[in-house]
């Protein structure tokens, strides 16, 4: 994989730990203690969405519905620390996408076969209303980083209406008609590797990997920042 060393995409405060603001070395965002306890979610993971789950192999939701992308994988479980950066950078503190994107780069290596991101999209709307979307901040810190171009081809045309209490299944149901593929040129046959900051039960990811097959991939992997652990389920969207 061709990791291209290029410009910033944003200023970033150099020089202090954006957790703690302890003093840290040049181009590190997080301190070494901070770090030393971030929520990793590198153990004890659904092997298909990549959820904290107490289950080997498949959570119980992902054995009852199979989600349509082929695996998600996500650096952090959200809580704590983890959800404290995705929050600032939703709230406007754009550099976390490059603070989040340190801890994804090295992620990819799961991915050796994507060849294409793309990222989840936002109405045009909420997208006017926050400034940026969080998601394609991420996704162009790792195309800056790893050379992988993005699919710009994913709309959002339609708000979802989504409740706490909705489980996978009438969750999917409700994001019927909520996104589409506008372009589907150089879809066809790639692997793509669909990146958003949080996956909660999946019912986005697993809906938007659908419309992607439908529209020509061949396999859609999905990469988050962090992930909701299995019965914690909570709303963000
Ligand atoms: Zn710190
Ligand atoms: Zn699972």
């Amino acid at each position: 994989m061709r990791i291209a060393v290029l410009g910033k995409l944003f200023s970033h405060p150099n020089f202090t730990c954006d957790l703690c603001g302890r003093e840290v070395f040049e181009k590190e965002h997080i301190c070494a203690d901070c770090k030393e306890h971030l929520p990793y979610n590198n153990v004890n993971f659904c092997i298909c969405c990549g959820r904290r789950s107490l289950h080997e192999g498949y959570c119980i939701e992902c054995r009852a519905h199979a989600p349509r992308y082929d695996f998600a994988r996500s650096a952090f479980v959200y809580e704590r620390d983890a959800k404290r950066m995705i929050l600032r950078l939703k709230q406007g503190d754009k550099y976390f996408a490059e603070t989040l994107a340190d801890f994804l780069l090295p992620m990819l290596v799961d991915f050796p076969d994507a060849q294409l991101l793309a990222y989840v999209p936002m109405t045009e709307k909420a997208e006017k209303k926050r400034g940026f979307n969080q998601a394609k901040l991420l996704c162009e810190e790792l195309s800056a980083w790893s050379g992988l171009p993005v699919f710009g081809g994913l709309s959002k045309v339609k708000e979802s209406k989504m409740q706490k209490s909705l489980g996978i299944c009438e969750r999917q149901k409700n994001l019927k008609g909520c996104f589409k593929v506008t372009d589907r040129r150089g879809l066809k046959k790639k692997h793509v590797l669909l990146v958003d900051d949080t996956l909660t039960t999946g019912a986005t990811a697993s809906e938007i990997a659908d419309l992607l097959k439908k529209a020509g991939a061949k396999r859609v992997y999905v990469l988050t920042a962090a992930s909701v652990p299995d019965r914690r389920i909570d709303e963000r969207r």
